[in-house]
């Protein structure tokens, strides 16, 4: 089996939810569950953004190959200061994807203010994860169709893959668009099979959420009779390819 890749770990305190993820809580349940490497994002917050973006930076520069940062700005600032920091990250920081959060956010993905996230993510070659399911109508799997379409060269990850609720929708928006990628956390298993069928184990990649959910997300892979080629899939490569991964110098022993 290959190191386990977890897509989606936040940090930090969310103004929804008020639940904190610690550095060393995030570390105890990486090792608990044989995961090696993070991408990691700030949560919808009303701490300052660049800051926390700043401590992601620290802790991925303190565990090489361990941790990989995902920029979660806000929509609403101006261009200008909007693409310098996701620029920030991306170059000094070595952030590997945007994050769009329509309910975090309060804002349609169809919106213009939108379209500088994709722009941006294009020109940088990095994908946009757009959460997805709880936040409706800005959350709607469906919304992501006519971005997907205009920028056919950005992968758009839909996190959550519609929440379960939404599941249905989210496999049609990953239908019509190839460049639409599902990561379905707190989906049934029964719909990640159903995702499988639909548009291949290649196109999904597991993400936790919440450090107590990453048992769950990586039982409920191991439950639905996927071959262990389809789980290195799932688990590893497909994280790897869509996030162009610099994955050298990690190996398993390291990563656990
Ligand atoms: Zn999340």
């Amino acid at each position: 089996m290959l190191p386990i890749i977890d897509t989606h770990v936040h940090l930090g305190t969310s103004k929804f939810s008020g639940v904190t993820t610690t550095e060393t809580e995030l570390l105890e349940s990486m090792e608990r569950n044989g995961v090696a490497a993070s991408l990691v994002m700030p949560q919808p917050t009303l701490a300052n953004i660049q800051d926390i973006h700043a401590q992601i930076a620290d802790l991925a520069s303190r565990h090489p190959g361990k941790f990989y940062g995902i920029a979660s700005l806000d929509p609403w600032m101006e261009e200008e200061p909007y693409v310098l920091q996701l620029e920030q990250c991306v170059k000094e920081w070595g952030f590997v994807a945007a994050k769009l959060h329509p309910m975090g956010h309060n804002i349609s993905p169809l919106s213009d203010r939108c379209t500088k996230i994709y722009e941006t993510a294009k020109r940088l070659n990095i994908p946009v994860i757009v959460h997805t399911g709880l936040g409706t109508p800005f959350s709607l799997p469906a919304l992501l169709i006519e971005p997907a379409r205009r920028f056919p060269e950005v992968t758009f990850v839909l996190a959550h893959a519609g929440f379960a609720i939404y599941t249905d929708e989210a496999i049609v928006a990953a239908k019509t668009c190839e460049n639409i990628i599902l990561e379905p956390s707190w989906c049934q298993t029964y719909t990640v099979q159903k995702m499988v069928s639909a548009i291949g184990h290649q196109r999904l990649i597991m993400g936790s959420d919440h450090v107590t959910n990453l048992p769950v997300e990586i039982m409920k892979y191991r439950s639905i009779g996927l071959s262990e080629e389809q789980l290195d899939d799932i688990f590893h490569h497909n994280a790897k390819r869509i996030f162009n991964l610099n994955y050298e110098g990690v190996t398993i022993s390291e990563g656990l």
